[in-house]
Order: structure tokens, then C-alpha cells, then sequence
């Protein structure tokens, strides 16, 4: 029987960490983080994932700034929030929500935002410090699933890992962090060639297409590490929508650990975003961390996954 990794579990031990930082930088006079969420239009999606980031920052004691927009807000208005909140002292963290409306230009609008308060990790300067193992926020869903393959996996060192999905915010940052950890990756995606001979030699499978059930049981060798990223909404046959991931889970008995979906790599998307608003406030707050001579040698340089969960 294949171990189940947990992401609820997981996500409420980085939470509470995330808070024990938040009451820690209050003690010590520091500012309380804050994190200004955008969302423009009335996306049904956009809408749940909104309401569910801006209740997990209260839970950990996080501010949170709300602007809901109008769809047919223009991309210079938009600018000019960014601007705003890129100047506000008590915004830490600035996230837009994606997808944005298509007149807007998501790449002008996401590089915008001064990068050291991009706490989703997609503005191009965190992108490059990432492919360049030079620290930078890392994007949410790909240190979440770097921390879920460490509950399960040591040194990553030599280890065959098939990413299936190659988007700039979850299929290519996985792999980098991957290939950071010494590990032999292989990046996949829709027009790979016999993709179930590839992910049969991997020791780790992360599945980040949208595709239900593509990875299927003949697809994993016994032991592989399998983390579901995929997330699709499907009917079943009492009419009911459910979600699913991209592994037919069902089919995962003979593999060493599995995530699940719902409870994998969802929380920990949430709580990744938490505790990289209090890694921005105490970057913004003090630029260089006590004790660290050089930027190398600061903490959050460190490969995340294991920083985040390191006592010191
Ligand atoms: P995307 O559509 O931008 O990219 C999908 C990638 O998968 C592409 O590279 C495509 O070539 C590849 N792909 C699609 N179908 C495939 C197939 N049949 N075989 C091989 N490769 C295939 O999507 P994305 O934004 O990278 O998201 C991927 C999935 O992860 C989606 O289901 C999304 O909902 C989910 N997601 C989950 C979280 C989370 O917090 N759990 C966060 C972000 C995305």
C-alpha cells in the first residue's frame, strides 16, 4: 500500500510556523505582514480561491487588503494600483489573480510588481533567480510540492524525476527547484512521445497537466513518488461535480507514496503563500538577516523546502 502524503497535515504544520513568524516579528517590533490580493471580474474559480487566501492570511495573522475590480478595468488602471501598492509600507506581498480578463497583458502586469514583494514568484526577476539557483520567491504550488516530496524523500541526488507539464508557473519552476536538488529531471507535456515508457523510469512523478487520471498504475515502477499537481472538475454519474487530480489514484497501490487530490498540493498552494508574505515582510523588514555575512549565506537563499522546515 502506497504512503498517503498528506498536504492538509503538512499545510497546517507550515501555518503554524507561519504564525509562530508572524507573533515573533510583532515581539520584536516589526510590522505586521500584509498582503494585498487583486481580482478583476467575477471568475466562479478566481472568486473561491480569493476568499480562501484572504481567510487563511486572518488565520495566521496575516493583514490582508482586498481590491476586487470591475472586468473592464482598464491596464492602466491596474498599473496605477500596482504602483500604489508597491509603495504602500504595509503591503508585503502583492498577488494578482490569474487569469486575468484578455485585454489585460498579464506579463506587463505581473512584471509590475516590484519583485520583492512578489510573493506568487512570477515576476521575471524571481523567475531567473530561480533557473540560476539564486533564491527569490519561489512560486507557492512548486514549493509546496518540493515540501511534500520531502516528507517522503531524503537526499534527491541522482533520482529520475518526469515532470508531466512544462507552464511557466508550475511545470518548469518544479523542475528547476528539482534539478536545484541534484535530481535527473526530465520535463514532459502534450506532444512528449510514449510518455508512460518515460515516467516508468522515474523515481518521482510530478503530473501538473490538467488531465484526469492520465497517469495510470502501468505508468509508475514500484516505490516511484507520486505528487498529483492536476486539478479538473468532472461530473460523475449522480450528476454531482467532483475534483480530480491527473493520477488514477486508485491504481497507486504498488507505489511508495502518493498525494491525493483533493488534500495534496491544494493547502499547501495556500500555505506556501502565507509563509512567503512573512519571508517578503522580513526581507523588506531587514534586508539582511542577522548573522548572515553575505546574501549567499542567508537563509531563505536556502533550497526551500528543507529552510522552511529547518528549526533554526
Ligand atoms: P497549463 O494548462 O498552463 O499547462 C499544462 C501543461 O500540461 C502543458 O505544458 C501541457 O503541454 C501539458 N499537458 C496537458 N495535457 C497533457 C497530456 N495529456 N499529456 C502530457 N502533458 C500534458 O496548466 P498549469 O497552470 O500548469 O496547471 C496544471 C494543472 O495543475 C491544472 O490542472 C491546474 O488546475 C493545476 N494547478 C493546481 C494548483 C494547486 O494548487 N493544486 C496550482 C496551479 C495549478
Amino acid at each position: 500500500m502506497a504512503q498517503l502524503i498528506d498536504g492538509r497535515a503538512l499545510a497546517r504544520a507550515l501555518d503554524a510556523k507561519t504564525a509562530a513568524a508572524v507573533a515573533e516579528m510583532a515581539a520584536a517590533g516589526l510590522p505586521r505582514p500584509g498582503l494585498a490580493v487583486v481580482l478583476l471580474g467575477d471568475d466562479p474559480a478566481s472568486q473561491i480561491y480569493v476568499r480562501r487566501k484572504i481567510a487563511a492570511c486572518r488565520e495566521v495573522g496575516i493583514r490582508s487588503f482586498e481590491h476586487r475590480l470591475p472586468a473592464a478595468t482598464t491596464q492602466d488602471a491596474l498599473l496605477t494600483l500596482i504602483a500604489r501598492l508597491n509603495a504602500d509600507p504595509e503591503v508585503h506581498g502583492i498577488l494578482c489573480q490569474v487569469p486575468l480578463p484578455p485585454h489585460i497583458d498579464q506579463r506587463m502586469i505581473l512584471g509590475a510588481i516590484d519583485p520583492a514583494k512578489d510573493v506568487d514568484g512570477f515576476h521575471p526577476v524571481n523567475v531567473g533567480r530561480l533557473s540560476t539557483g539564486t533564491g527569490g520567491i519561489v512560486p507557492c504550488t512548486p514549493l509546496g510540492v518540493m515540501m511534500l516530496i520531502d516528507t517522503v524523500a531524503g537526499d534527491l541526488t541522482g533520482m529520475n524525476a518526469v515532470v508531466i507539464g512544462k507552464s511557466n508557473i508550475v511545470g518548469k519552476p518544479i523542475a528547476m527547484l528539482l534539478l536545484e536538488r541534484e535530481a535527473t529531471v526530465t520535463v514532459t507535456h502534450i506532444h512528449t512521445a510514449n510518455l508512460p515508457a518515460i515516467t516508468r523510469e522515474a523515481d518521482i512523478i510530478v503530473a501538473a497537466a490538467g488531465a484526469p487520471d492520465l497517469v495510470r498504475g502501468s505508468w509508475v515502477k514500484p516505490g516511484a513518488i507520486i505528487i498529483d499537481v492536476g486539478i479538473s472538475r468532472i461530473r460523475g454519474e449522480d450528476g454531482r461535480e467532483r475534483l480530480v487530480g491527473d493520477v488514477a489514484f486508485a491504481e497507486m497501490d504498488h507505489a511508495g507514496a502518493v498525494s491525493p487530490v483533493p488534500g495534496g498540493v491544494g493547502p499547501m498552494t495556500i500555505a506556501c503563500l502565507l509563509s512567503n508574505t512573512v519571508k517578503a515582510a522580513r526581507i523588506i523588514a531587514d534586508p539582511q538577516p542577522a548573522g548572515s555575512d553575505t546574501e549567499d549565506e542567508d537563509e531563505w537563499q536556502d533550497v526551500p523546502g528543507r529552510s522552511l522546515f529547518a528549526d533554526s
